[in-house]
């Protein structure tokens, strides 16, 4: 049968990590694809990824660097689209890149030399992308419009018209950076075809902290340092499957800014805290310190304090740690009970947490379409046969280290393989 200008074999919506890779699975099918995005480009979280040179992978991938309600979903994709067929295709580009650490691999150019060749890829596989184009509406064909089953009514500068499909990609992300396109759009498709959304929130995001932590933390805005991150949740706090949360752990850098806590740790463990929990920091990981500063005062009784802090933490956090914390008195001045507290006050600080810095920068939103409604291997929903939905969009969110992008790469491939 002769297809039509405004028919397809695949329209994806989304022109992200996810609906680029799904789009090149297919087109080198043969399969007719068009891709629609409201933004005015193409990949933008591409661009701004990994502070400018796209964290595009990792080494280490696997299901446990991942969150979900179901943990096992996210295991087919990842198996069948893996990180060293990422690698590969960077290869094929002859693009350089570095491993930063545990297994993060960041492109040496900029970010846009990921994006060029995922934007390549595509057009060498005759896909096409149409970019300012909002889709307004989606309804399911009647089954004799065969093999079309999707019909989507879009608005390019001001000019309507309708697009038919035999297999609709949800590819629209999450809510996180809604000034670079994010929307909550493939969340309201979800609900249109009655497949459950998980609640959403933001994740890997910055804290903000109570104006009484600002006084240490606002002077030292910009200052990292190496620390230990727990996450215990709140007493009686059970997940959605109505079991008990577990804590959480992170060893990394912690960044202090104007509004709160940063860096790569706090990042992390942001995924794992909800409002109520508690959040243990130990600045010195590693260190007994009550062991460390009962020693020193045998042995260097005349020093400071501050000195002795500051041989284990950057001078000017110590610096700080004598002027709000404790006093700044030389060793031999320091009763057992003093230590001890010193020592707990830095290896167990609780910092008064206000909340999150939202999805205004967070990397990632937790959440989204509840996997149960799709097939893992397909990405397809099990309710409306020729939907699927792929990327952050769906409730799985990888740990801050490529991981996110793995996923995007994964879930699109897989689903490109069968659209
Ligand atoms: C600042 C920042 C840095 C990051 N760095 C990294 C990193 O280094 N490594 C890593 O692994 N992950 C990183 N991430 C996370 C990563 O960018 C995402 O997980 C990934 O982009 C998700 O891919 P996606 O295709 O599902 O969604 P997206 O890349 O968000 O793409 C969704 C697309 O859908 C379009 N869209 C949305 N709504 C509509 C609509 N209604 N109509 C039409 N189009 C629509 C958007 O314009 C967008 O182009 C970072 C995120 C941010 C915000």
């Amino acid at each position: 049968m002769q297809q039509q200008q405004n028919q397809h074999d695949v329209i994806i919506i989304g022109a992200g990590a996810a609906g680029l890779m799904c789009a090149i699975s297919a087109g080198q099918r043969q399969r007719n694809v068009l891709i629609l995005d409201h933004a005015r480009k193409a990949g933008n979280k591409i661009m701004v990824s990994g502070g400018g040179r796209c964290n595009f992978t990792n080494y280490y991938v696997e299901p446990n660097r991942y969150l979900s309600r179901n943990p096992h979903f996210c295991k087919s994709a990842l198996s069948r689209y893996t990180q060293w067929d990422f690698i590969a295709l960077v290869d094929k580009h002859g693009l350089p890149y570095h491993e930063k650490e545990e297994g993060q691999l960041f492109s040496d150019n900029k970010s846009k030399a990921i994006l060029d060749m995922m934007l390549q890829e595509v057009s060498d596989a005759g896909a096409r992308i149409r970019l300012k184009t909002e889709v307004l509406g989606i309804e399911q064909l009647p089954e004799d419009a065969a093999p079309y089953r999707y019909q989507l009514t879009v608005e390019q500068n001001g000019l309507k018209e309708t697009l038919q499909c035999q297999s609709l990609v949800i590819a629209t992300g999450g809510l996180s950076m809604p000034t670079m396109g994010a929307s909550g759009f493939g969340y309201q498709i979800a609900e249109q075809f009655g497949l459950a959304v998980l609640p959403r929130s933001a994740a890997l995001v910055p804290f903000t902290l109570q104006p009484e932590e600002k006084t240490l933390t606002e002077p030292l805005s910009g200052l990292s340092t190496p620390a230990t991150l727990t996450c215990t949740p709140a007493k009686g706090s059970k997940n959605d499957k109505g079991k008990p949360r577990e804590g959480m752990s992170f060893t990394g850098s912690l960044l202090f800014t104007h509004r709160g806590l940063s860096g790569p740790a706090v990042l992390q463990i942001s995924s794992y805290w909800q409002s109520g929990d508690t959040l243990e920091i130990d600045l010195i990981p590693g260190l007994d310190l009550d062991e460390h500063l009962k020693e020193l005062r045998q042995i260097r009784p005349k020093v400071e304090l501050k000195t002795v802090l500051g041989e284990h933490l950057p001078a000017r956090l110590a610096k700080a740690l004598c002027e709000h914390w404790f006093d700044n008195t030389t060793m031999s001045e320091l009763s057992n009970a003093k230590i001890e507290e010193i020592a707990d006050k830095v290896h167990r600080w609780q910092p008064k947490i206000s909340g999150t810095e939202g999805y205004r920068t967070a990397e990632v939103t937790l959440g989204g379409i509840d996997t149960d409604e799709l097939s893992s291997k397909t990405m397809e929903a099990k309710k409306a046969p020729g939907l699927y939905f792929i990327g952050e969009v769906v409730d799985v969110s990888g740990h801050l280290g490529g991981f996110n992008f793995q996923w995007a790469w994964s879930s699109g491939w897989v689903a490109g393989e069968v659209v």
